[in-house]
């Protein structure tokens, strides 16, 4: 085998197995990445309900057309009128 083969073929294991962690997490929905991010949102104190008038809708970190979050990477079950402690108040 010459060197350029072993190259190729090396390279080839590497994306493949870049390629072979990445499928589950692409195929995962949002509702299965809401669930792994459970721990997230226990730490955060995540809730669906504002409080004291602070609210998902108005806070810096919401992402309104997925119902995201920048602080939960994939999570498309973040309501509006939900609540955490990293509330952080829209410029
Ligand atoms: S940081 Fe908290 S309050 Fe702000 S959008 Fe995300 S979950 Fe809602």
């Amino acid at each position: 085998m010459t060197d350029l083969n072993k190259s190729t073929r090396r390279q080839f294991l590497k994306v493949g197995g870049a390629a072979l962690v990445a499928l589950p997490i692409i195929g995962m929905s949002g509702t299965a990445l809401a669930a792994q991010n459970a721990s997230v949102r226990t730490a955060l104190q995540y809730q669906t309900t504002p409080k004291d008038g602070k609210q998902c809708s108005t806070c810096q970190n919401f992402q309104a057309a997925t119902n995201g979050c920048t602080l939960f990477p994939g999570d498309t079950e973040i309501v509006p009128t939900g609540y955490c402690s990293a509330y952080l108040l829209k410029k």
